[in-house]
């Protein structure tokens, strides 16, 4: 498709001073020129203010930009004023005198853009100074912040969607978030259920290997794997606070260069382990989900996950700190049935409404597919975020296709196991069942009368717990939070035990599962 963009990569240079487009950029840039309705999804750090930055100097008029993070819309406006651009905002943080010039240009017609936050929308007087002021377009940044299921709902957005009507104008829409329902929810709320011109670009990140391993000894695979890395500087994330301290002075006693990070530091120790971790070669920060956000470091050469981050959207972002100058680099989860576990318990013990934690089971459903995934890694998690693309050639499982059997027997045999006790049981009592391991509390309850007692003594304990951790990753059954983790059956699995559907599980996974734990004879 022939496109003229000549004033568009003009500007791209002498105002951004960029020399190119990053994927994805160009398109959505001509569609936001163009006056089109967009709505552009692009992970963080993709580079999507440029995508109505640039277009507001192609159109006449100015081009409001909504967005919540006031320190952001600071940064956009001085730094697009460095480059000569007239730009202002309205926040509750300006000062009368920031305030009034910026009417001023507004009234004079020479402010290319204007950034507000979102409670402004809800004064009057706002909605009448921008009737006047010969609006060009609306952009709308992290515009998820209009679905009220998701983590940032602002109740101010969704008077966007009124404001587009009442101003007669384009709207683009930007977001990182690009599960289908939230997508959903902008549609319907900032475009009247119109879809727009919908760009989804830029999710591959090529040069990062990625690579799931089942947790059997969590801190001796983490050693193991920096070990192989000495040198290079990486981030290993753990669930818990204690876990970051005891696995940095464990790196430290293999003389790696490590230190620990979590929210419960102090802020000036926190920026200490920044401040190394941003000017030393080959340190290893242990660190929660805390440490990342303010992280810009380009040469971050792996990331280790000791245990399951909470979603899919959460594990994109994790292991994307890694390889940012696009040199390869690597990373590798770690995941286990207690993180399954915790994970679940976590969503159904926070005071979220029932639709938001559905959603929030969703997200990790897909990473626990992932997880358990019987092809190429980057294919299922491109597909999550709706880009479809070939086998990737970098990931755990391209590099050794994993060997597959026809699971459906003993999932069969195991949901059995689960719907003759009451759903009541977790994991590893009903692997006791299922090998007929009388244990006191087996023959406390009479379970070994069932009729399933017994009937799956071909496989071993540890390949036992290798079914249910895929039966978990493919949400056939879900631990109970309420109940101590007793598996409950989901609807998924239905047609399976009525012998309608067929699974496939990853026989690689079973082979490998030993048996560590002594049995009880
Ligand atoms: P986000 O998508 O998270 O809003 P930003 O718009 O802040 O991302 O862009 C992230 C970084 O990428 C910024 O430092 C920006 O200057 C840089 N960037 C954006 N577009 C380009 C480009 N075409 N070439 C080089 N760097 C770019
Ligand atoms: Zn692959």
């Amino acid at each position: 498709m022939p496109r003229d963009n000549a004033p568009a990569e003009a500007l791209l240079k002498e105002v951004f001073g960029f020399d190119a487009f990053r994927p994805g950029q160009g398109e959505i840039v001509d569609a936001v020129a163009r006056g089109d309705n967009v709505l552009a999804i692009m992970p963080t750090g993709g580079g999507k203010s440029l995508c109505f930055q640039l277009p507001a100097l192609l159109r006449d008029g100015v081009t409001v930009v909504i967005s919540p993070l006031i320190a952001l819309m600071r940064d956009q406006v001085r730094g697009l004023r460095e480059a000569g651009v007239a730009a202002g905002a309205l926040t509750s943080g300006n000062t009368a005198e920031e305030t009034d010039a910026v009417w001023d240009r507004l009234h004079d017609g020479s402010l290319k853009l204007l950034y507000i936050a979102p409670e402004r929308l809800a004064n009057p007087g706002t909605q009448r100074m921008l009737a006047q002021a010969g609006v060009a377009l609306i952009a709308v940044d992290e515009a998820h912040c209009v679905s009220q299921w998701g983590h940032d709902f602002r109740p101010d957005y969704l008077r966007i969607g009124e404001l587009r009507r009442d101003l007669g104008v384009p709207l683009a829409a930007f977001t990182a978030t690009a599960d289908q329902e939230t997508q959903g929810e902008i549609v319907q709320r900032l475009f009247d259920g119109v879809q727009p011109e919908t760009f989804l670009r830029g999710f591959d990140r090529p040069n990062i290997h990625l690579a799931f391993s089942p947790k059997d000894s969590p801190r001796a695979q983490i050693l193991r794997f920096a070990a192989a890395r000495k040198g290079r500087s990486g981030i290993v994330y753990c669930g818990t606070r204690n876990k970051t301290e005891s696995i940095a002075s464990a790196l430290r006693q293999e003389g790696h260069s490590a230190c620990h990070y979590h929210g419960g530091m102090d802020a000036d120790d926190r920026r200490h382990v920044e401040e190394r971790f941003a000017t030393e070669d080959g340190l290893i920060v242990v660190a929660t989900v805390a440490f990342g956000m303010g992280v810009d470091k380009p040469d971050i050469r792996w990331v280790a996950h000791a245990d399951l981050p909470k979603s899919i959207e959460a594990y994109y972002q994790e292991i994307g700190r890694a390889g940012r100058d696009g040199a390869p680099a690597e990373t590798m989860t770690l995941y286990g049935p207690e993180d399954i576990r915790l994970r679940r318990a976590q969503i159904d013990e926070g005071n979220a409404p029932p639709e938001r934690r559905d959603a929030d089971h969703g997200r990790l459903n897909a990473l626990l597919g992932l997880a358990e995934a019987l092809g190429c890694r980057r294919q299922q998690l491109l597909r999550y975020f709706g880009e479809t693309s070939e086998p990737c050639g970098n990931c755990d499982l391209c590099d050794k296709p994993p060997s597959l059997f026809d699971g459906t027997e003993a999932v069969r045999k195991a949901l059995s196991a689960a719907l003759r006790t009451g759903e009541s049981f977790g994991m590893g009592h009903l692997v006791d069942i299922l090998i007929g391991n009388e244990t006191d509390k087996v023959r406390q309850r009479g379970h070994d009368k069932l009729p399933t007692f017994g009937v799956g003594r071909e496989l071993k304990r540890g390949q036992w717990q290798a079914v249910f951790r895929q039966m978990m990753g493919f949400d056939l059954v879900r631990p109970d939070a309420d109940r101590h983790g007793a598996l409950v059956m989901t609807d998924a699995a239905v047609p399976i035990l009525k012998g309608e559907e067929q699974i496939t599980l990853r026989r690689d996974m079973i082979d490998r599962a030993t048996d560590r734990r002594p049995q009880v004879k």
